[in-house]
């Protein structure tokens, strides 16, 4: 799938502490490397992405290296991992 990165909101975090936990939390999965075809980089963030190519605007977190967090271009990622939605009153901080 083809996503965008959403620049300057990594500062923003939630109530998992991070937005990379948060990921894990609502994916229910783990990442080692950077999904970005061919980047085998490690240290992940929690990006703020959209889908490419979609009427859905809607924000999600997916884990990106931080070099590829910075980048502005379109991604190619794998499928294999999920976009969890970055809105936070329909994930951790539903109900309060
Ligand atoms: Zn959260
Ligand atoms: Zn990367």
């Amino acid at each position: 799938m083809k996503i965008k990165n959403i620049n300057g909101t990594s500062q923003t975090t939630c109530a998992c502490g991070s937005w990379l936990k948060h990921w894990e939390k609502f994916s229910g999965q783990t990442v080692v490397y950077c999904p970005v075809g061919g980047c085998m980089q490690k240290d992940l963030v929690g990006a703020h992405v959209q889908k490419d190519d979609s009427p859905d605007e809607k924000w999600y977190i997916y884990p990106l290296c931080s070099a590829h967090n910075k980048s502005t271009g379109v991604l190619e990622v794998s499928d294999a991992y999920r976009l969890v939605s970055a809105n936070k009153k329909e994930t951790c901080e539903k109900g309060k």
